[in-house]
């Protein structure tokens, strides 16, 4: 009835994590990972990105400080 309920998906990416779909219709991007399925609307998905990007990194970076940590390098830690 309503010509904006119109649903196009198109398939923005996919890897062994997931698949990322993007609804035109909706303005609406859709992740699955397994069996999650997140949606947000498609203007934060930057902002998200940038999210898991940063995560990554902190987590890496977190990693490296618990090795050097663990080798006697850093005498006081700050443990999370
Ligand atoms: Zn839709």
């Amino acid at each position: 009835m309503n010509p904006e309920n119109t649903h196009k998906r198109i398939q923005l990416n996919q890897n062994g994590s997931g698949k990322i779909e993007y609804c035109e219709g909706c303005d609406v991007v859709e992740m699955e990972m397994g069996p999650v399925s997140v949606r947000l609307q498609a203007q934060d998905l930057a902002l998200f990105s940038t999210l898991i990007q940063e995560a990554e990194m902190h987590l890496r970076y977190h990693k490296l400080e618990k090795t050097k940590f663990e080798a006697g390098v850093i005498k006081v830690g700050e443990m999370h």
